[in-house]
């Protein structure tokens, strides 16, 4: 099902465009209770599985709140605001702040997951990226996830099945997120942030149906402009010394970038925090609280160390459509493109490549991709991509104009 609007209310009205899933869910909530009537449909191992922007990590937050609520996830009770906030006592959240979730991590998740749950029927873990576990610590986990407390509930979160190791992908229950269309994605822009359906198509377009990106791109122009500026004069570098300039702008286009969106999103948790303990949003934050303000700020910090890649990772996406543009155009195929504003400039580019070149463009962006994940520093993995599509561009015998 593909429809555009939200699924139900409550803690699933968030999540979007998922409505075979979100049934799912629903009726795994249902099973959850002690006295149901079909107690066996429920299992304790989850997978929840879709691409970037699907709303993964959303969907398996609404299941947390629904799993732990009384009501079923009304979305309006303490328990779900503290859900919310990520500050519920049988929820333990695990997201990324490293690239690789670590064996201390993994064996202090495996030590709560024996806890029995202290407010509510379950305990919930979310695993946000399940896929960054390396093998000694999946291992250290499996054994908690084979033989589960009955109490205790693992929510994994990964792009397919295929991430996980086969050990754990064949003892979770996956529930598989699709991807809305641009037109869904910006029927939802115009009814939560308003403005012309023309420009939230286009945002919706140019951010691939992330549901976040597409958000950002309308709600706040400076990030739109970024993505502008990243682009401008890729398909065109006509030296060596004109890729290592793009490449440096690249970072600072990361920096600025990452650095604005941990902003927003630290804010919009602090705002969270104070409505789940109750607190005005200017009030002064009562001293037997400042702890929990504390942990946030050090989570905070702590996730700040990853802006610049996730910057980073943005723009090798944007980068990415842009050949992917070239390459349908060059193919003979006319379907509107990710970035149509640039159908000019792209179709130019697609008259003078070779198909083979432009798929070398499209594979160097994932090299870098590997590159850094291999911890290679930004500015070195972006200015080998660009320096290489240069040279690359110089060996076809083409010319970029
Ligand atoms: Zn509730």
């Amino acid at each position: 099902m593909t429809s555009a609007s939200s699924t139900g209310g409550g803690v699933w009205a968030e999540i979007f465009g998922q409505t075979r899933s979100v049934e799912t869910l629903k009726r795994a909530v249902a099973a959850a209770h002690p006295d149901a009537e079909h107690r066996e449909w429920f299992t304790n191992s989850w997978l929840i599985t879709g691409p970037p922007g699907s709303g993964r990590s959303n969907c398996a937050y609404a299941f947390a709140a629904a799993l732990l609520c009384p009501n079923n996830g009304c979305g309006t009770c303490p328990s779900c605001r503290q859900v919310a906030a990520r500050t519920h006592p049988d929820l333990t959240a695990v997201a990324t702040e490293t690239a690789i979730i670590n064996i201390d991590t993994a064996r202090s998740l495996v030590e709560r997951a024996w806890l029995a749950p202290t407010v509510s029927d379950y305990r919930v873990i979310v695993v946000e990226d399940a896929d960054r576990m390396v093998q000694r610590t999946s291992n250290t986990l499996l054994k908690a996830i084979e033989e589960p407390t009955s109490t205790t509930v693992w929510v994994m979160c990964a792009p397919s099945r295929a991430d996980l190791l086969p050990t754990i992908r064949s003892r979770v229950r996956e529930v598989s997120l699709t991807t809305p269309s641009p037109e869904e994605v910006a029927q939802l822009l115009v009814s939560r942030h308003g403005g012309t359906p023309e420009r939230a198509l286009r945002a919706a377009e140019e951010a691939q149906s992330h549901v976040g990106m597409a958000s950002r791109l309308v709600t706040t122009p400076e990030a739109w402009s970024r993505r502008d500026r990243a682009l401008q004069g890729v398909l065109a570098l006509s030296g060596v010394g004109d890729a290592a300039r793009k490449a440096a702008d690249w970072v600072a286009i990361a920096e600025e970038d990452g650095k604005a969106a941990a902003a927003d999103r630290d804010a919009k948790e602090r705002a969270e925090t104070f409505r789940a303990l109750g607190l005005e949003p200017d009030a002064t934050i009562p001293r037997q609280l400042r702890g929990i303000f504390r942990e946030l700020e050090t989570h905070q910090k702590r996730r700040a160390k990853r802006a610049t890649l996730d910057g980073v990772d943005r723009i090798l996406t944007d980068v990415s459509s842009l050949w992917r543009d070239v390459l349908v155009t060059a193919l003979g195929a006319s379907p509107r493109l990710i970035n149509e504003r640039r159908r000019p400039e792209i179709e130019s580019v697609a008259a003078s490549s070779s198909p083979a070149h432009i798929l070398a463009n499209i594979e160097a962006v994932a090299v870098a991709r590997q590159r850094l994940a291999a911890n290679v520093p930004p500015a070195l993995a972006l200015e080998e991509l660009l320096v290489g599509a240069v040279i690359g561009h110089r060996a076809t015998g083409e010319t970029a104009s």
